[in-house]
């Protein structure tokens, strides 16, 4: 079923997933930001102390967090993206940021990134 939001004017299908080698969470490096709810939630998660996931697994950017990323293929992955899965390895867990795509409010203006990108974009505007 094609997922939509108001304010947005293209709809996600999201069972392209499966078609996707995982572009959301790999490509060109950007910023996946993470609040300490989610840190919480995501140490418990692997069983780790909250100080050393911080260590191992974020960087911190003025005053917020974000994941680490590794070199990936032409260019690099999120720590934890699965690469045997092709998939997010917290999935259950994983931060806002990674729930809410691809409704991101940067995509109503770089939607031509967003359709290269991701195969389960489909525009509702023509
Ligand atoms: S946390 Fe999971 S969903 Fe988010 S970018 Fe990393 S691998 Fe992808």
């Amino acid at each position: 079923m094609l997922k939509t939001q108001e304010g947005f004017d293209y709809g996600f299908n999201p069972k392209v997933c499966f078609t996707c080698k995982g572009n959301c969470c790999i490509g060109e490096s950007g910023y996946i930001w993470v609040n300490p709810k989610e840190i919480t939630a995501i140490a418990n998660f692997l069983n780790l102390e909250e100080s050393l996931f911080v260590e191992r697994y974020l960087f911190k950017e003025s005053h917020m967090y974000s994941i680490k990323e590794i070199p990936h293929e032409s260019g690099v992955a999120c720590l934890f993206f699965d690469d045997q899965k092709r998939g997010c390895s917290i999935y259950e867990v994983r931060p806002s940021q990674c729930r809410t795509f691809p409704f991101w409010n940067y995509f109503k203006r770089h939607f031509d990134e967003l359709e290269k990108e991701c195969p389960g974009i489909v525009s509702l505007s023509h």
